[in-house]
């Protein structure tokens, strides 16, 4: 079965032979963290912090993104009726898949590449997410989970060690700095809560940043957008020009589209002055339904 979107075998982030962080480990050694995998391993006090907010109890199924040497997979698998974890390192797949964990299956894979309904198609819904992110490609994750989320009928839910500066984004409100594409995405389809902040000392090696833990539960959409790729589009195309108003900010865009800014902002019932980030998802929904409309 191929579960792979795109790129085949041997596709982006496998470790090269012969660079630094390539190649195969001697066996029974530890895999020394490799820094293009993101690799920054939870130590033990913050594993229980995180396992206990979880909540897991035997009727869950787990995806676990990245789990590593299995820190959080021994607990959580300790708890949950079943455990699937996605790992792009080979050696580290070798490690877990040696450690005999009876309700595990490790996919070694790159998690940006494969097609999620289909490897999880056979696995009990809806699946719980969990992860300590690789902070290097921590938003194309996001962004492919929001895809195949499926209104909370694929994943029920996903708590995530992130960036704080992106845990930021992902929960800012309008008015705020932080505001924009990452934020309305998940607010569109999700209902999100930081549960806690880790300093770089919860990581071996840490990090030369803060982290955050936060929750997405997903849901069917909050507002009707129309063409969702219209939306992402308008969305995407006024907060590259997020300083300028809505109707400079939407030019572009709605050229694009074969419409005037103007015209699109005045049907969707908005004021041409405002900043894009003062813009909520009803706002956004608006000027998406307005284009589709009429052409
Ligand atoms: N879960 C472990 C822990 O908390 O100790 C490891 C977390 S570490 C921050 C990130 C993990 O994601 C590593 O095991 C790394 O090899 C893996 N990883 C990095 N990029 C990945 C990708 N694109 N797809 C799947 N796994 C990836």
């Amino acid at each position: 079965m191929n579960l792979r979107r795109g790129k085949g075998e041997g596709g982006r982030g496998r470790p090269e032979r012969g660079k630094p962080g390539g190649g195969r480990e001697k066996p029974g050694t530890q895999p020394r963290p490799r820094k293009r995998f993101g690799q920054h391993f939870l130590e033990a006090a913050w594993v229980t912090k995180i396992v206990d907010s979880l909540g897991a109890s035997a009727d869950d199924t787990f995806l676990e993104i990245g789990p590593g040497r299995g820190a959080l997979t021994r607990p959580l698998a300790a708890r949950a009726g079943r455990v699937i974890g996605i790992e792009i390192d080979r050696d580290l797949v070798g490690l877990l898949t040696g450690q005999q964990i009876p309700n595990l299956r490790v996919i070694e894979s790159d998690f940006l590449d494969i097609d999620l309904a289909e490897a999880l198609r056979d696995e009990p819904h809806p699946i719980r997410v969990v992860g300590n992110l690789p902070y290097n490609v921590s938003s194309p994750i996001l962004f492919a989970l929001l895809r195949a989320a499926d209104g909370g009928r694929l994943f029920r839910d996903a708590t995530l060690m992130l960036q704080k500066e992106v845990a930021d984004r992902l929960i800012a409100t309008p008015g705020h700095k932080e505001y924009g594409v990452l934020a309305i995405q998940v607010a569109l389809i999700a209902d999100v809560e930081r549960v806690f902040t880790l300093p770089p000392g919860a990581f071996r090696p840490p990090p030369k940043v803060t982290s955050a833990v936060v929750r997405l539960r997903f849901r069917p959409p909050a507002v009707d957008v129309g063409d969702p790729k219209v939306f992402e589009r308008i969305v995407r195309g006024v907060f590259l020009q997020r300083r300028k108003t809505l109707v400079n900010a939407l030019k572009p865009v709605a050229l694009i589209l074969g419409r005037s800014a103007p015209e699109l902002i005045e049907q969707a019932g908005l004021d041409p002055g405002q900043r894009p980030a003062t813009l909520g998802i009803q706002q956004f929904a608006r000027l998406s339904r307005a284009s589709k409309s009429a052409t």
